[in-house]
């Protein structure tokens, strides 16, 4: 699966239907980008589910078996992502929301995680990572946070604790 419909992957005109998801930012500019090239890869073969632009690289979410697909024979899918975007890119998978963030925060532990709900309906998940791992992470708090908030659609707040 794309974030966008096989027909507006291929035909690179988006029809009225995900022209609708682009504009209540359900998508990005970045997932359609992505999701035209993909198809050129793959035929509608293998998608994935988002991506993230976290400042000085892009992460694209997928399933796990997507992974080998999406990064292609030799890398040469993820280059040609990489020349597209002009940014470094990561593939990471997980088959579920719970199991992205843990893969992003591995190898370092988490201690806790809560959700927070709002008086207007809204959740706000709050996850503490261990703070003798803070040195583990691969990436930044912010970075983490910024793919993990699309990732859930909602608030997160990442600490050290
Ligand atoms: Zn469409």
């Amino acid at each position: 699966m794309l974030p966008i419909c096989n027909i507006c992957a291929k035909t690179k005109t988006l029809c009225a239907s995900c022209e609708k998801k682009l504009k209540n930012e359900e998508i990005s500019d970045l997932d359609v980008k992505i999701s035209e090239m993909m198809y050129d890869f793959g035929k509608g073969e293998f998608g994935f589910e988002k991506a993230v632009d976290v400042g000085n690289f892009v992460v694209i979410l997928t399933q796990k078996e997507d992974i080998g697909k999406i990064i292609g024979p030799g890398g040469e899918n993820l280059r040609k992502i990489e020349e597209a975007l002009g940014k470094l890119t990561k593939v990471m998978g997980a088959s579920s929301a719970e199991e992205m963030i843990y893969t992003l925060i591995s190898p370092a532990n988490i201690a806790s995680t809560s959700k927070l709900y709002r008086a207007d309906g809204t959740v706000m998940r709050k996850i503490t990572i261990n703070k003798n791992d803070a040195d583990k992470l691969k990436m930044d708090i912010h970075s983490i946070k910024k793919i993990v908030s699309n990732l859930v659609h909602a608030d997160v707040e990442i600490i050290l604790g």
